[in-house]
């Protein structure tokens, strides 16, 4: 059948005006925030578990793939539309309603496309919040959480998005509506749930989430640590955790990125350091004061030049504003990035990062580091002129070495951001042929077609296939 008449019946399933098929709006949907584009048919706006679920059975009486879409902030691919045939993308940012909140057994049902930041505004007043806070937290959507099981700064303490989601709404590939997990503390059968939450739109569309909802702590206390060298912040890292001191975060950021950062945000943070620590600790008042001072002293002891602890809120918010601002500064550098995501053992942060700078340095690439160092997820941020000839190659093969020191250092393919299209060619690197089978038949029983997110997290070629710089054609832009 052709589009148009694709197009035809979506708009009886949704309405019109929520159903674009122009050369203008496929071109703003086929990708998300990565540099990995595909190409789309139609891009639709359900209101409504009910017309996600008929958009998905037109799909299927169409015999067209269709791709789950958020804010679109993922760095993955994970919503770039991609496929034999060019798929449907269906965006659920109008679904964006709060629909209940329980305050006494603190949970949350909400619609997929609720912003994380707004959730947690939205139950500040009950003095409650969603704890996963990724950098990107303003934009990025409830749903996206649930599907790359985000993390963020306070994951460090609280754990990552899978710890705070209890129960979904989640519609088939067929078009079938099920709830996997419940609000009960040990739902009956299987954890589809857990087997849901990082499944990066691959399993259906989540169109319900109950998510767990957590107390502000009665105190907070942040701490800013520069130091003269990675090496001493990076043993900072591992010398707090040694310690037997988990603060709720624990980031790091180089010179290049405070330098940057600084220039945008004006901070307060220090200009002259190699690499700047923000260490985040919160509880009751007696305990945070005594981890306060014991950081403090582990810090100094580690070769730490200044430790600040905020004055006040508006101190803090500014860290934060910092911090959370770093993707975004780096534009006054040049006009595009590529920031990876790997995990690394905390011990292996100082070698790790050397090779890192010199992968980059090697290939006269700037390169800055901001990242969740308490839990070893680096973020290596390669800044670049795409425009640049033969820059974008010499980009990509620093990122397949970044990926091999990483996983050879005893680490992971994705800390926070998933596999998507970027990292699904590297995922032999970790995975057994058993263990990438093992997925698909899981993924299978989800959606036996292969018509929800197709060609995202399983290698192309099957379980045999290695070759990490295979990407689609023309998929780096
Ligand atoms: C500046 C910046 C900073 C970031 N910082 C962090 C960080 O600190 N921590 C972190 O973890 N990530 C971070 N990210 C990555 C990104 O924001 C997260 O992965 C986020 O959760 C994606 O949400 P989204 O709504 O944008 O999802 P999208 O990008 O729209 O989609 C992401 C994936 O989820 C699937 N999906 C979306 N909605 C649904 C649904 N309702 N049902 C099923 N599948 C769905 C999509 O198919 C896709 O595979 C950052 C990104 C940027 C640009």
């Amino acid at each position: 059948m052709t589009t148009a008449a694709l197009v035809r019946d979506l708009g009886v399933a949704l309405a019109p005006d929520r159903v674009r098929a122009g050369a203008l709006e496929l071109a703003l949907y086929e990708r998300d925030a990565s540099m990995l584009t595909g190409q789309a048919s139609v891009v639709c706006f359900p209101t409504s578990a009910g017309e996600v679920s008929a958009a998905v059975r037109v799909c299927r009486d169409h015999g067209r793939p269709f791709v789950p879409r958020g804010s679109g902030t993922g760095l993955a691919g994970g919503a770039t539309p991609l496929g034999q045939v060019a798929p449907v993308v269906i965006v659920t940012t109008k679904m964006n309603k709060i629909l209940e909140v329980d305050s006494e057994q603190r949970f949350a049902w909400v619609e997929p496309g609720v912003l994380n930041l707004d959730l947690s505004t939205a139950v500040a007043h009950l003095g409650l919040h969603f704890a996963p806070d990724p950098s990107s937290q303003q934009s990025c959507s409830v749903g996206g959480n649930v599907a790359n099981n985000s993390g963020g700064p306070h994951c460090l303490l609280y754990g990552v998005t899978s710890a705070h989601v209890l129960a979904m709404e989640v519609v088939l590939a067929d078009g079938s509506v099920v709830v996997l997990g419940g609000i009960d503390p040990e739902p009956e059968g299987l954890d589809l749930r857990g087997a849901f939450v990082g499944s990066e739109g691959t399993m259906g569309i989540a169109t319900r989430i109950a998510v767990r909802l957590t107390p502000l702590p009665p105190c907070v206390a942040t701490l800013l640590a520069d130091f003269s060298t990675i090496h001493d912040a990076a043993a900072a890292v591992t010398g707090v955790i040694a310690a037997g001191i988990i603060p709720a975060a624990l980031e790091m950021m180089d010179a290049t990125i405070v330098e940057v950062v600084e220039a945008y945000v004006h901070a307060g943070f220090p200009t002259d350091a190699a690499a700047v620590l923000l260490v985040e600790v919160d509880g009751l008042r007696g305990g945070v004061d005594v981890c306060t001072s014991d950081v403090e002293a582990i810090l100094k002891a580690h070769g730490a030049r200044e430790v600040r602890v905020a004055a006040d809120a508006a101190e803090r918010a500014a860290w934060w504003k910092g911090r959370k601002s770093a993707f975004g500064a780096i534009a006054r550098i040049a006009p595009s990035y590529y920031l990876h995501d790997c995990v690394i053992p905390r011990t292996r942060l100082v070698d790790v990062l050397d090779e890192v700078g010199r992968i980059a340095s090697s290939r006269d690439l700037v390169l800055g580091n901001v990242f969740h160092a308490g839990d070893g997820n680096l973020h290596p941020l390669i800044v670049f002129d795409r425009r640049a000839p033969g820059v974008l190659e010499k980009v990509h093969e620093a990122g397949r070495k970044i990926i091999e020191t990483c996983v050879a250092a005893g680490g992971s393919l994705s800390g926070e951001h998933g596999i998507g299209i970027e990292k699904r060619e590297a995922m032999d690197l970790v995975f057994t042929e058993v263990d990438l089978e093992a997925q698909k038949w899981l993924r299978d029983a989800f959606d036996p077609e292969g018509r929800c997110n197709p060609e995202k997290i399983l290698p192309r070629g099957g379980s045999r296939c290695g070759d990490i710089s295979s990407l689609p054609p023309g998929a780096w832009v």
